[in-house]
């Protein structure tokens, strides 16, 4: 059995999670109240308690409502900063020793600030967010481009001009029905030519062919959830007999990392229940699965409480997590040798001295 302190003090690996997905509560309201925002719950927990409520709609289009207000409060380079460095705090004090945050630049733009102004901003308090975090953690950011809209070349060139000053990859997100990953092969071309990494959201609410177009016509090194892919393996009730398709066996034979967010997808119904999710067959199958938080403001939830939901669903335990960690850390877009040295000084020793104990 791990206790609670245990799952905490556990090197946690974190793929896939949005800035503006997990602002603290209070910080919402202060923000709001010194630039006028109008919010629709003015006490920190009930406004806590509103994200989760509103999230939890089962629709992906309300889902992505409730960032209009933490999108909102992040206008000025002095908020995102803030928020940037309490993202980090939060992270680290819950274990989490090195995190990919993710952000769409894009839409930090409504009061003046430019691209790279944004990106400064959130570099700035990353690196203090590292200087005061409780723990130590490594953070890195990834430069989001919103698929509905036409910026993605510009912010697939804003990853790479950052390349050296803490921006590890791009992504693209925001609602998949409609918006094929196809109608931004310009921005994955460039970034391929570029030798960069990329994260594609697909699989999510859309099926295989969003899978599919993120990986053999866009190229992207990981999956931003690709819980669909189950959709493209046969199995029996017990999941002992399973026959891939040859979709999710280029995927398993690519150790292709699946950035897998539990909570979030039981929000906007890409899954019924914790113990339904795909995570749970795909781990046992031993795809290159990894556990993510998502929006931890909208979820109410943290990696130890995504570790904790997976072990009551599937009775994971210790060695599982380590697991989860160490393919994590193996996928993330930080250069190779300190992926290793995290891995080899930080995530292994811990759960040799624990395992052994
Ligand atoms: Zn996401």
């Amino acid at each position: 059995m791990i206790t609670p302190e245990q799952l905490i003090a556990a090197p946690k690996v974190l793929l896939h999670d949005h800035l503006d997905g997990g602002l603290r509560p209070g910080t919402v309201v202060e923000l709001a109240r010194e630039i006028g925002h109008v919010l629709p719950r003015t006490d920190a927990g009930e406004l806590g308690a509103w994200f989760v409520e509103s999230a939890d709609s089962g629709s992906l289009e309300r889902y992505l409502e409730t960032f209009d207000h933490t999108v909102a409060v992040m206008q000025n380079a002095e908020a995102i900063k803030r928020v940037a460095s309490e993202c980090v705090q939060d992270l680290a004090a819950d274990g989490v020793v090195y995190a990919e945050v993710r952000y769409a630049p894009e839409q930090h733009l409504t009061a003046g600030l430019t691209l790279e102004q944004v990106v400064d901003a959130v570099g700035e308090g990353f690196e203090h967010g590292m200087a005061t975090a409780e723990r130590p953690i490594v953070a890195r950011q990834l430069l989001t481009a919103m698929r509905h809209k036409a910026r993605s070349m510009e912010i697939a060139e804003l990853a790479v001009a950052y390349r050296d000053a803490g921006v590890v990859g791009f992504d693209i997100a925001g609602a998949e029905a409609g918006y094929p990953p196809t109608r931004h092969l310009d921005a994955f071309e460039y970034l391929q030519r570029e030798n960069a990494h990329f994260t594609i959201h697909a699989g999510e609410a859309f099926g295989l062919p969003s899978i599919w177009q993120a990986i053999q016509w866009c190229g992207a090194d990981r999956l931003g959830h690709g819980v669909r892919i189950i959709d493209d393996i046969t199995y029996d009730e017990a999941g002992e007999k399973a026959e891939l398709g040859r979709l999710a066996a280029y995927v398993r034979d690519g150790r292709i990392p699946l950035e897998m967010c539990p909570s979030s997808n039981l929000q906007t119904g890409a899954a019924a229940s914790i113990a339904d999710h795909p995570i749970g067959l795909l781990a046992k199958l031993r795809f290159r699965v990894t556990v993510n938080t998502d929006n931890r403001l909208m979820s109410g939830t943290s990696m130890s409480r995504e570790l904790t939901l997976l072990a009551e669903a599937f009775g994971y335990g210790l060695a599982d997590f380590r697991w989860f960690a160490i393919n994590a850390m193996k996928s993330a877009f930080l250069p190779f040798d300190e992926r290793l040295a995290i891995i080899d000084n930080t995530i292994k020793p811990w759960y040799a001295k624990v395992l052994a104990s």
